[in-house]
């Protein structure tokens, strides 16, 4: 922390709010990688993790998938809660300091930043966007209780659980034609539900789905209800054709949601430079944001891959770019 450090508000400048070196907005794999590698270089990052799902989501969306099998180093599965944790004690260990808080507000026009939380307000020289995204559910009340149940948005995460059984995947985009191709690689059957008789996906991704003998597309369905709330787990789904208005039940054991993500950027709207869907733009092969001073990682930057080891990638970009930024300027 240097107070001295150029401060444009001068009534700030003079106040006790200390500027600090980094703040790290998030603490899924993105965040806490950044914090990893930050502390470790000295900088005494503040990591805002959030409090509520609501807002941020403390430890990101791993904290709501079951069991993790493809985050190398765990050859035993580790549970995503588990792996959130570790990252944490391992940023903490290091020296990051943590405040458990939605961020309300950001002002990145001017040096130091301004980042507000309900309770406070604290400026930095620094600053790393780890916001993550937001998968897309349906919105049907019988979904949302069975989440993790074989309710799911990521088939990469949870597709082995269902291997050998029948599953659905919902969605037209490139997602819903990855998934159904991953998951049909894995499981017996999987009933592809799109709202429309034309998927807006690549023709490519569409064709490798319509040659795959194992995957049975309903165009122009969509999933009325989620059944199994009385075996607490997925049994099967209601579906409903939008040109005759019947009604069908399909048994199955997991459906996986591919309707789109989104990325948690509302507090950075007129601030930092977007891409037409919404993620926040970065310099290519960096996580420099429109901002100078300003670094993206994880999930809201990426809405290619979107794993927790790629975030985590990024987040190590972050802390590294972050770092040799505040030594040119001679801050650190
Ligand atoms: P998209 O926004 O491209 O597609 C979302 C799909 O979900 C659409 O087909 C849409 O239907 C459908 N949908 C949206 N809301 C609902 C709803 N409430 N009920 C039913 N269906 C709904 O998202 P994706 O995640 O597929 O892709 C995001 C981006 O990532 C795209 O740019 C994509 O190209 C890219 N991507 C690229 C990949 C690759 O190149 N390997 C892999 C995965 C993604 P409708 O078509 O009617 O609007």
């Amino acid at each position: 922390m240097d107070a001295a450090w150029p401060c444009a508000y001068t009534d700030w400048a003079m106040s006790e709010t200390p500027v600090r070196n980094l703040i790290i907005i998030g603490s899924g794999p993105a965040g806490l990688t950044a914090a990893i590698y930050a502390a470790r270089a000295n900088l005494k990052p503040l990591c805002i993790e959030g409090f509520s799902a609501g807002g941020l989501i403390p430890g990101g969306q791993l904290m709501f998938t079951t069991d993790v099998e493809n985050y190398p180093g765990f050859p035993e599965k580790v549970t995503g809660q588990e792996l959130m944790q570790r990252f944490r004690d391992q940023a903490e260990h290091q020296g990051t300091e943590f405040v458990t808080a939605d961020v309300t507000k950001v002002d990145l026009s001017q040096r130091p930043f301004k980042v507000w939380t309900d309770e406070a307000m604290f400026l930095a020289k620094a600053v790393i966007v780890a916001t993550g995204a937001r998968a897309n559910y349906l919105g049907l009340p019988s979904e949302e209780g069975l989440k993790n149940k074989g309710v799911s948005a990521c088939a990469v995460c949870d597709g082995a659980l269902f291997r050998n059984q029948d599953v659905a995947v919902v969605g037209g985009g490139d997602t819903a034609m990855e998934e159904a191709s991953y998951l049909a690689g894995l499981c017996k059957s999987v009933t592809l539900i799109h709202r429309r008789d034309e998927f807006r996906a690549s023709k490519a991704m569409v064709q490798r789905v319509v040659e795959n003998p194992k995957i049975k597309i309903l165009y122009s369905h969509v999933v009325e209800e989620v059944l199994g709330a009385a075996e607490d787990h997925v049994t099967g789904i209601v579906v409903k054709s939008l040109k005759t208005g019947e009604k069908n039940t399909v048994p199955l054991a997991a459906m996986f949601v591919a309707i789109g993500h989104t990325p948690m950027t509302d507090l950075f709207v007129g601030q930092l430079e977007t891409h037409p869907n919404g993620y926040l733009k970065t310099t290519p092969g960096s996580s420099r944001t429109s901002v100078e001073g300003v670094f993206a990682a994880g999930d809201v930057q990426d809405w290619t891959y979107r794993q927790a080891v790629t975030a985590a990638g990024t987040g190590c970009m972050a802390a590294l770019d972050a770092e040799r930024w505040l030594g040119a300027q001679g801050a650190h």
